[in-house]
């Protein structure tokens, strides 16, 4: 067996797991095609090359009368020969010094090149008084102007917003090709650890990370697959786990891959597959289990559920992105002033929960006050992550720093 998420780094940086990542993935999914209303949200397989010209025909951006500008006399008066409503070319073309009554996304009559709002105009029946200070071209729409005919207009790997949809429709396309959704498959690890709705024995806690972690995975587009909570014994996970990677192209799981001796994770990966341990030089932050069972990536986040989620965040996020196809993960930065003072040791890259503001005109980060990584409600209380880079020293109030938003992280 390969074991593609070997490292030999002691310690790695964020961007480095990012890079390996990057290296040892490939989508794991297939392509299907989908009729548009079916397509939201999924990721493109293909690159959408228009067939048409968008508009597909010279037309008028206002309500008025078109006209050749060159045939505009001093007194702007020219006589009225015809009209043309959206979806009512004229017929033939614009008859030599005539102008004619049009609409908005009208097609332009062959030979007319300016259209004259009505608001500017004196409609006197048979004739109008257009304004003369209009130049060729005013008010008129061309041909492929927005899209031209051969040209790419969605690269694959690109998530489909509704926008997107509606621009593969402008250019005729009634379906896409996408690819499938990722199959996921979930579940914890503990004997401690208690399905909500049930009854808590002494010493065992809820499931907090099965669903944190299928949210996540769902909000990303995947399919998951609650193997619910596994209790730690050796056969039970190793089964549990050769069943999930026959029928699932990734594997998610919190808790149970440290070295404790009931973290039984660990071995039931290795019997039959790969496991490799990936220290983040982060804060919060644990190793990352990565490795493979029977060929389908397997991922062990920590069972500390603040850890859960920037782990996944970090690096489970893009590794689920690639593996559905998407061409980017990255996440957009907003520089923000920070609102709190904070003791940064350089070395370890820090992520703080916070929480954005409006002081003045300016867009303020509030951190969350405790920076335990136990707190849970810390979570909800943040809209996301403030990123201290490595290299950064202490931050004072007032300078700036870079946030990321949950809401970006779950797309
Ligand atoms: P472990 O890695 O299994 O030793 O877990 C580390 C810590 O996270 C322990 O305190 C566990 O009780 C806790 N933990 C593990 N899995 C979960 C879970 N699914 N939900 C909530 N807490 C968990
Ligand atoms: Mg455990």
């Amino acid at each position: 067996m390969t074991d593609r998420f070997a490292v030999t780094a002691d310690m790695m940086t964020v961007a480095d797991a990012l890079a390996r990542l990057e290296a040892r993935l490939a989508p794991a999914v297939a392509a299907e095609e989908l009729r548009l209303h079916d397509a939201l949200g999924r990721i493109l397989a293909e690159d959408v090359v228009s067939a048409a010209n968008v508009p597909p025909h010279d037309n008028s951006a206002v309500d008025g009368w078109a006209f050749r500008r060159a045939d505009l006399p001093a007194d702007g008066c020219l006589p009225v020969v015809g009209r043309v409503a959206a979806g009512h070319p004229l017929d033939g073309p614009l008859p030599k010094g005539g102008a004619v009554r049009i609409f908005t996304g009208a097609p332009l009559p062959e030979g007319a090149d300016t259209v004259a709002m009505q608001e500017d105009c004196r409609d006197q029946g048979q004739s109008v008084v257009l304004p003369i200070r209009l130049a060729e071209g005013d008010n008129a729409r061309s041909a492929g102007e927005d899209i031209s005919r051969g040209s790419v207009v969605l690269h694959a790997g690109s998530r489909l917003r509704p926008q997107e949809l509606g621009v593969a429709a402008a250019t005729g396309r009634a379906s896409v090709k996408v690819y499938r959704r990722l199959k996921a498959a979930v579940f914890s690890t503990g004997d401690e650890i208690r399905d909500p709705g049930t009854e808590l024995p002494p010493g065992c806690i809820y499931d907090t990370n099965r669903f944190t972690a299928a949210g996540l995975l769902r909000a990303l587009g995947a399919e998951v697959t609650d193997l619910g909570i596994l209790p730690d014994r050796f056969e039970t996970i190793k089964a549990a786990l050769a069943e999930a990677a026959a029928s699932h192209q990734l594997i998610l799981t919190s808790g149970g891959v440290s070295v404790g001796d009931e973290d039984h994770v660990k071995p039931a990966v290795l019997a039959q597959g790969s496991l490799d341990f990936w220290r983040l030089a982060i804060k919060p932050g644990r190793p990352v289990a990565l490795g493979e069972v029977a060929g389908t990536p397997f991922v062990g986040l920590p069972g500390n559920p603040v850890a859960v989620m920037v782990t996944f965040m970090l690096i489970a996020r893009p590794m689920v992105l690639r593996l559905m196809g998407a061409a980017r993960s990255d996440l957009p930065r907003y520089p923000v002033e920070a609102g709190f003072a904070f003791r940064h040791k350089p070395g370890r890259r820090e992520y703080l929960r916070a929480r954005l503001a409006h002081m003045d005109g300016r867009l303020v980060a509030a951190k969350f006050p405790s920076d335990g990584s136990g707190v849970l409600t810390s979570m909800t209380w943040s809209d996301g992550l403030v990123d201290i880079p490595e290299e950064r020293g202490d931050i004072a109030p007032g300078e700036m720093v870079d946030f990321l938003s949950y809401a970006d992280m779950m797309r």
